[in-house]
Formats: C-alpha cells, sequence, structure tokens
C-alpha cells in the first residue's frame, strides 16, 4: 500500500519503504495515503526535492497524534514528561526488547509525548504473559514520575485507562487466577480483589526494573529533553552503555 501512494511522490534514497511500514503497523490505507501526502508537503515547505526520512516520521506522528501544540508546558513540565516517557520506552525494552520505534516529548494533540511501539508485537491471540507486560509498559510513565518526583500526575490518565481495560481482559478471558468467571455469578469482590492484585504486582514489577535503572531513567530523560525525540535503536545503545 506504501509503494502505491508513494509511486508518484520523489522519495530520497535513504527512506526505506520497509521500516515505514514497521512504524505504521496498524495504520488503513487511508492513514498511510494521509501520512505520506502530509510527508511531502512538509518535505516541499522546507524546499526539499525529494521526501525524506525525517518528514515520513513527524508525518506519522502526526497523523497518530495530530499537530504539535502552539502552546508549550514549562520547562518543569516538560522534564516530568520526558521521565514519565522514558519510564514507558525503559519498560517496553526490559519486558519486550526491541519495541520501541521512537520516543518523543513534542506535546500534540492528543498527548503530551509518546512512545511509538513497532508493530512487532500486535498479534491476534494473548497469553496472559503478553497481556501482563502491556500493563507494565503502560504503568511505566506513573511509576517514574513517583520515583524521581514522589507522586504522580495527570498525564498517565490514558495509561491508566489502558491498564483497567487490559486487566479486565485478563479477568474476562479466564487467565486470572479466577479462572473461568462468570459475570452474572462470580462474587464481586473476588473479582475486585483479583483485578486490584494483578495491577499491584504489575506496578511491584515496574517500579523494580525502574528502581534498578534510576540513573538511566533519568539519563534518558535528559537526552529526550535535548533532543525532543530519540530513536528505538539510539535508547537500546543508551541501555547497552549504562547497564
Ligand atoms: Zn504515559
Amino acid at each position: 500500500i506504501l509503494q502505491i501512494h508513494t509511486r508518484n511522490k520523489p522519495l530520497a534514497a535513504e527512506v526505506n519503504l520497509e521500516t515505514i511500514a514497521e512504524d505504521t503497523f496498524g495504520f488503513s490505507g487511508a492513514h498511510l495515503e494521509a501520512m505520506v501526502n502530509e510527508a511531502a508537503i512538509l518535505a516541499f515547505r522546507q524546499g526539499k526535492k525529494e521526501i525524506g526520512k525525517d518528514e515520513l516520521e513527524e508525518a506519522t506522528d502526526k497523523v497518530i497524534l495530530g499537530e504539535k501544540l502552539e502552546r508549550k508546558p514549562q520547562r518543569d513540565e516538560l522534564r516530568r514528561i520526558a521521565i514519565h516517557e522514558t519510564g514507558h520506552a525503559l519498560i517496553s525494552e526490559t519486558v519486550r526488547p526491541n519495541s520501541v520505534s521512537n520516543v518523543t516529548v513534542a506535546p500534540r494533540g492528543k498527548a503530551l509525548g509518546f512512545v511509538r511501539p513497532n508493530g512487532k508485537n500486535e498479534h491476534f491471540l494473548y497469553t496472559r504473559e503478553d497481556l501482563e507486560d502491556q500493563i507494565a509498559v503502560f504503568l511505566g510513565g506513573a511509576v517514574a514520575e513517583e520515583l524521581v518526583y514522589g507522586d504522580r500526575s495527570t498525564g498517565a490518565r490514558n495509561d491508566l485507562e489502558q491498564t483497567v481495560k487490559i486487566t479486565r481482559e485478563i479477568i474476562k478471558n479466564g487467565l486470572s487466577p479466577l479462572g473461568i468467571v462468570d459475570e452474572e455469578y462470580t462474587p464481586k469482590d473476588r473479582i475486585n480483589s483479583t483485578f486490584t492484585e494483578i495491577i499491584h504486582h504489575q506496578e511491584e514489577r515496574v517500579r523494580k526494573i525502574l528502581t534498578a535503572k534510576l540513573s538511566l531513567l533519568e539519563e534518558g530523560a535528559e537526552r529526550l529533553l535535548a533532543a525532543e525525540k530519540i530513536s528505538g535503536e539510539e535508547f537500546r545503545n543508551l541501555m547497552k552503555q549504562t547497564a
């Protein structure tokens, strides 16, 4: 599909459509078309004759998250966002190596920062372990804030909604210690306590990982603040250096 939409557009030699395909996993044909057109506009505005990797990446972020916001957060807010996003990225790379495509702190329509996963962990079927890993990645942001600042913020709202959703999936699919449940007949308090237990367990796991990598968390956030965006590869190199 990417080949079709880029057929009549001048792509720079550095552009690898395979990589772009991986980064845009889950995009519909219409999304891909919008993304390629957006990249062409970006290149044109900068007076470039060819569409490069940067324009395609920027366009991908824009399709996922919307326009960059005019109003910029304060410097200390940006640092908190950077810590938060680095927390997600660190947990993601720890529980699912090579899963991060890039990390950004540029505030956009729907988010203040973002860790873009590549499509390698997208399946049709998930085991309990897969789902618990997803929960851990979602909790990574809030727990990172807590470790560095001593408290959490409202920036984790979407993460927590996703955490709740995935935890419910575990229980509904009979993957929790409760086994097969019937939403009507299984006592509510048993479901509630299992729900709390699953999340608590993952919070502990995430706290342990991030506590052991606290200096890496802060170093990663510093780099992110300076560069606004770092690629998964850069992030993994940083993890290797400080390991
Ligand atoms: Zn988050």
